[in-house]
């Protein structure tokens, strides 16, 4: 029994993993709690905000502004920050049992889902995760090489991340110089010849995922029309029920929009966007390296709401060179924390991870790669409201002492970031931002933070 858990003499020691939108409200949830909590947020690289800084698109900087509110919290007394911690290499989850009585995994999905077809390893295919996290200057993936002398891009899948690529692809150096994009990525795009951006997803125009405002904003481009073609438009019975329920309203209103692209235009500017519905890629093919995709055309099959697609035996082929998945994302395991590989995320009751008292789930990790930003916030209380319920059921930690973990990762030559040090990290990256008219300039590499800090 714990029942002095969250008092005064002993504050409730919580061990959160991952620094994103799922993170800071599962951390703002424990220090609102009315108990006595200590929260120690663990991150893998040095700065916070997971996906907001390094998956929200440069061009769509008002999103990031959230991160005023997990600043907040950031600096409450009880929370601490510890970036450029791994949890997995620098700690490992049975180090951590030993200072919290309790984990929340707050890691999100940091992978992608695999398209197993013929050809998809063939030099020109990319993952969406990869492309993004590029142009957002993530650590891990400045070195990455996309060939942008290709003409004839596709994306594959209907979401926002697949129209986030297209949009970078789609938009011209000036709409995009002001941005906090990585200047690298800038560069290559600056250098771009992509003209054709083809947006293919499996089931039709009323299954979209995407949101009206992202469709919306491809007719709104300096040099570049959307294109659709009113064959790709037709909608079976099934589909027009669909969009007259009120639940599927964005969907109508996606609907309506590319209805109006089918309609007309003069379509003169350089640049192409087209979106086909019914198509699943099936072959990647080239000599050494992608020339074209063989899609199968699809039906739709299914009652209201479940419509999924059917192939038939129709192939269709475009000559491309580059080519980007965006099929989802998935979680990676870590070890000691149970895992469900064909879901990707950490098995869990509403929050509690099965099998592993006193583990928690909160976001990506714990619902799979859904919802926006917003979405995690009443996901995160949720569970956070189930770990005080469970509180006299919670095996207290044997050494509940942060100063131990800090030791530990000074031992192991870790070079702890402070959200304070953070502080300084984004001064400076604000500061160089201003001198070439952009919100910031991020640093690119873990070095270059480090030595922020150092200084
Ligand atoms: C490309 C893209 C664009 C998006 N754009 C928008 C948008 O415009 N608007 C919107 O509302 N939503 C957007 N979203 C959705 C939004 O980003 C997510 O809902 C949200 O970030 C999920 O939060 P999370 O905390 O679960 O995961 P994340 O934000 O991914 O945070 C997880 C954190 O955990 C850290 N981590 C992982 N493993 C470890 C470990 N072993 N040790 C320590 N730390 C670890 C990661 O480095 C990361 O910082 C977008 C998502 C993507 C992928």
């Amino acid at each position: 029994m714990s029942d002095n858990l969250g008092s005064e003499t002993r504050p409730l020691r919580v061990a959160i993993i991952g620094s994103g939108p799922s993170g800071f409200y599962a951390a703002e949830g424990l220090l609102r709690s009315g108990l006595r909590v200590k929260v120690d947020m663990f991150e893998k690289l040095p700065p916070p905000f997971g996906l907001v800084r390094y998956g929200v698109a440069p061009d769509h900087p008002k999103i990031k502004k959230v991160t005023r509110v997990y600043e907040k919290t950031g600096k409450k007394e009880g929370f601490e920050y510890f970036g450029n911690v791994n949890i997995g290499e620098d700690l490992s989850v049975e180090d951590l049992k030993q200072h919290y009585d309790a984990q929340i995994y707050a890691c999100g999905a940091q992978t992608d889902r695999q398209l197993n077809i013929p050809g998809i390893d063939l030099p020109g295919s990319y993952t969406a995760t990869e492309f993004v996290a590029w142009y957002n200057g993530h650590p891990e993936y400045i070195d990455r090489e996309f060939d942008l002398n290709q003409e004839i891009a596709f994306i594959i899948g209907q979401g926002n991340v697949a129209m986030d690529v297209a949009r970078i692809l789609a938009k011209t150096v000036d709409e995009l110089k002001n941005t906090d994009i990585a200047q690298y990525a800038l560069e290559a795009l600056a250098k771009s010849k992509v003209r054709e951006i083809h947006l293919v997803g499996r089931r039709g125009p009323a299954q979209t995922a995407f949101t009206p405002p992202e469709i919306k904003e491809f007719g709104e481009l300096a040099a570049c029309d959307p294109v659709v073609k009113p064959e790709d438009l037709v909608l079976n019975e099934t589909s027009r029920q669909e969009l007259e329920d009120p639940k599927f309203r964005e969907k109508k209103r996606n609907y309506e929009i590319l209805k109006g692209y089918s309609e007309g235009g003069t379509h003169e500017k350089p640049k192409k966007f087209l979106v086909h519905f019914f198509r699943s890629p099936i072959e990647l093919v080239g000599d050494g390296k992608l020339e074209k995709v063989i899609f199968c055309k699809n039906v739709l099959v299914g009652e209201p709401g479940r419509q999924k697609a059917k192939f038939t035996d129709e192939r269709v082929e475009i000559k491309g060179g580059l080519f980007f998945r965006s099929v989802g994302y998935r979680g990676v395991p870590i070890e000691g924390v149970p895992f469900h590989d064909a879901w990707g995320i950490f098995p869990n009751t509403d929050g509690r991870i099965e099998g592993a008292p006193g583990f928690y789930a909160v976001g990506w990790i714990k619902r799979g790669p859904s919802g926006v930003i917003g979405t995690n916030k009443a996901d995160s209380i949720a569970t956070v409201k189930g770990l005080l319920a469970d509180l006299p059921d919670l095996i207290p930690c044997p050494k509940p002492d942060t100063g131990a973990v800090s030791e530990i990762l000074k031992t192991k030559g870790v070079a702890v970031v402070t959200f304070a040090d953070w502080g300084k990290i984004d001064a400076a990256e604000i500061a160089n931002g201003k001198k070439v008219g952009k919100p910031r300039e991020k640093f690119v590499t873990v070095k270059e933070m480090l030595r922020v800090i150092e200084k």
